[in-house]
């Protein structure tokens, strides 16, 4: 399959100090990165020092959150066309701690979804089961139902430009990580999902793992069939630890 995507989400974490240090970092080692698409997340007062300090270089920038809406009375709320202005091409819709702790239900990711394909840029589709739903044998059930509540309201052919990140709600933040087998089994039937409505789009799909990946899970976890990379939280926030995720990707 074709390049692998590394992302990475830094959440509501860094300074202007600290994204200069881990943005130089980033550039320095960018290049020793090959065949990956390598792309961060910062929080968003931190985009015009990503643009500016990323020029040149093959990561790219994306955005944790956007309001669906094009502009106006939507106070605190930033804008596609204004992530766009700082060279964002990336956006997570539907990450689970923005609908564990902002409410975002399916409808409103479905809406983020669609307007972001809507002015080009591309929808990271995050989904997960909790350890509850794990544990009841709800896992595919909850994943599938996730992507189909998209599906509903931007068809299967949309896959076709976007991204979908499996992260179990229990593997985040929390240190445990999926096994790869476990990992893989969810992935396959995002991907089996996707192609009983979508064949064609099922195929080239990237489906991300995430959930307390490091630099020494990354490469077992990169290595199952249908892992086409990861979205990495706390690993992300070094240059060196990302960098060496990035290059178990390759
Ligand atoms: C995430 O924020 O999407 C994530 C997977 O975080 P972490 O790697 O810290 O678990």
């Amino acid at each position: 399959m074709a390049h692998m995507i590394v992302a990475g989400n830094w959440k509501m974490n860094a300074s202007k100090d600290a994204v200069a240090e881990l943005l130089n970092g980033l550039k320095q080692g960018a290049a020793a990165v090959k065949n990956v698409k390598m792309v961060v997340f910062p929080p968003f007062p931190y985009l015009a020092q990503a643009q500016l300090e990323l020029s040149g270089t093959d990561i790219h920038i994306g955005v944790q959150n956007v309001c669906a809406a094009g502009e106006g009375a939507y106070t605190g709320e930033v804008s596609l066309a204004m992530a766009k202005e700082f060279g964002v091409s990336y956006v997570l819709v539907g990450h689970s701690e923005r609908r564990a702790l902002y409410a975002e239900d399916d409808a409103q990711v479905a809406a983020k979804y669609v307007a972001t394909q809507l002015v080009h840029m591309t929808p990271i589709l995050c989904v997960g089961e909790t350890l509850e739903q794990r544990e009841k044998g709800q896992t595919l059930s909850v994943v599938t139902g996730q992507i189909q509540a998209v599906i509903n309201v931007a068809g299967g052919a949309s896959f076709a430009n976007a991204v979908i990140a499996y992260e179990p709600v229990w593997a985040i933040g929390t240190g445990l990580t999926a096994s790869p087998s476990q990992a893989q089994e969810v992935h396959h039937a995002i991907r089996a999902h996707v192609a009983s409505i979508a064949p064609k789009q099922a195929c080239s799909l990237k489906i991300l793992y995430g959930g307390s990946v490091t630099a020494a899970s990354a490469e077992e976890l990169f290595a199952q069939a249908d892992i086409d990379g990861g979205l990495v939280g706390g690993a992300s926030l070094q240059a060196d630890s990302f960098l060496a995720i990035g290059q178990a990707a390759k």
